[in-house]
């Protein structure tokens, strides 16, 4: 039998009421109307805001409990607030969502501004003027500019961030787009900035988000018909941050519609914030009219941290968690790992995690001999004798066929493949790669690498064969 929203409210309320003073019970919780059920969603009529944001303060974790106690833990609530005789707002109860996706689109009725409906008639759920329920920033108070140590490497991009962060989208730098490569500090950079942000202006919403998380909730909103929505919901947030953008390349829609987005922020004197793993013009697949607004505002790089810096890093991440080490050592790490600052804490918390298994004392010699593992694992330079292997092992086929003649379509397959990746993961040259894979020109090689980076994009299996082979040879 459908349980209706009075009857789980019943049941909800009289744990509510085991639960609290008879006088807050009263006060808060007798004037809610429960108004509609509908799947894992129960909707709440509360009389006003403020009693929605009251309950949303304090008690949101009884809420909570007596909910998902009626409805079990994937339940939803969403409040519907009483304005006046005809206008009633939406908001969606925080507690509900785990904070690991608690993301906008979850909710993307929370906020969303008036809109005319294709019949002309006003949502009802949507009242003129009032703005904000609430949107969680997705910050990582971790990444903060405290936290985040300042070098030459990084002084451009940290001092636009920070003048950013004084005067959102007040400056010149909008967008502010952040580009380097893995590792450099890019995600807290921009965390940083959101943060500040938010300090310095409470008021304003701020939303980190990633840009393949934007994707995937584009997609759903397609698939859900609720495209408006989620282009409603964006186009709300004072700092957008979205991290990573190199990841729309290829994706049209989705580059349209964040264009979309990008232009009515940017003309709204909203600010944005990108980042990228490389600088504008070397981005690949990407829309000229997009990529020219990346170029609108300030691009900075990051670059690899100095040793100055590396040892900075190490000191700051270790006063953070309160351990001690001596100098030397961090000298040492600091000056073997010199790729990324990722890397570097990598190879950090391997040395703590080697002291304290086996109760050895953090000694430059534990640091070397873990380090001798650790830098042969990820810096190692592959050979392009070492590909053909690989790749043969895999379509086990002898490793004299890749140089043949032949062109049968399986070797020159495995042929194409061990190019490309000769000229993914080494320095040689074209000539010289085609030189020592059956003797072909560097036309053939080029040819090679196009190929498969088509048949990559439009073949599902090739594309696992990629992938395949790229974790064989990084992996070993
Ligand atoms: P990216 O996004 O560029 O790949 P991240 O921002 O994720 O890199 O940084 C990787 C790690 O290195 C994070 O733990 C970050 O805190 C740390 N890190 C990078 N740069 C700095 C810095 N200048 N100061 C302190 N920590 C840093
Ligand atoms: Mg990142």
């Amino acid at each position: 039998m459908e349980r209706t929203a009075e009857a789980v409210w019943r049941n909800c309320l009289s744990y509510v009421q085991d639960n609290i003073s008879p006088q807050a019970y009263k006060t808060w919780f007798l004037p809610i109307r429960p108004v509609k059920l509908q799947g894992k969603v129960i909707t709440l009529q509360v009389p006003s805001k403020f009693v929605y944001e009251w309950l949303e303060a304090h008690y949101v974790k009884l809420l909570k409990s007596a909910i998902t106690k009626e409805m079990g833990s994937d339940a939803r609530l969403v409040y519907s607030i009483v304005m006046d005789q005809e206008s009633a707002h939406l908001g969606t109860s925080n507690m509900d969502i785990p904070s690991a996706n608690r993301g906008p689109i979850e909710n993307p009725q929370v906020s969303l501004p008036a809109r005319i409906g294709d019949d002309g008639i006003r949502n009802p759920f949507v009242i003129p003027g009032l703005k904000k329920v609430h949107i969680e920033s997705q910050l990582n108070p971790n990444y903060s500019f405290e936290n985040f140590i300042e070098g030459d490497c990084n002084r451009l991009a940290r001092s636009a961030g920070y003048a950013v962060a004084q005067k959102p989208g007040g400056t010149s730098f909008n967008p502010l787009l952040l580009y380097g490569s893995n590792g450099l500090g890019k995600t807290h950079l921009a965390h940083a900035i959101g943060i500040e942000i938010k300090d310095r202006f409470p008021e304003k919403t701020v939303l980190y988000v990633s840009a393949e998380r934007f994707t995937q909730q584009f997609i759903d909103s397609i698939r859900n018909n609720t495209k408006n929505d989620f282009v409603h919901f964006y186009q709300l947030i004072d700092v957008l941050i979205m991290d990573d953008v190199h990841s729309f390349g290829g994706k049209e829609k989705t580059q349209d519609v964040f264009f979309e987005i990008f232009n009515h922020l940017h003309q709204q004197g909203k600010q944005i914030i990108l980042t990228s793993d490389r600088a504008p013009v070397d981005l690949q697949g990407m829309e000229q009219r997009l990529l020219s607004r990346f170029k609108w505002g300030l691009s900075a790089d990051l670059q690899r941290p100095d040793l100055e810096t590396r040892m900075a890093i190490l000191r700051q991440k270790l006063y953070a968690d309160g351990i001690e080490m001596p100098d030397d050592v961090i000298e040492y790490l600091a000056y073997s790992i010199t790729n990324n600052v990722r890397e570097l804490e990598g190879a950090l918390i391997s040395l703590l995690a080697q002291s304290s298994l086996n109760r050895k004392k953090i000694t430059v010699e534990l640091a070397k001999s873990m380090i001798d593992k650790f830098v042969k694992n990820t810096t190692r330079e592959v050979s392009i004798d070492f590909i053909q292997k690989v790749v043969c092992d895999y379509f086990d086929m002898p490793v004299e066929l890749l140089r043949s003649k032949t062109r049968k379509r399986e070797i020159v397959q495995a042929r194409q493949l061990t190019m490309y990746f000769a000229k993914q993961l080494t320095k040689n040259s074209l000539a010289s790669i085609g030189s020592q894979i059956g003797n072909k020109d560097h036309a053939t090689v080029l040819h090679a690498c196009r190929t498969v980076s088509n048949l990559t994009e439009t073949d599902k299996r090739f594309r696992t064969y990629v992938d395949d082979i790229r974790k064989k040879l990084t992996l070993a």
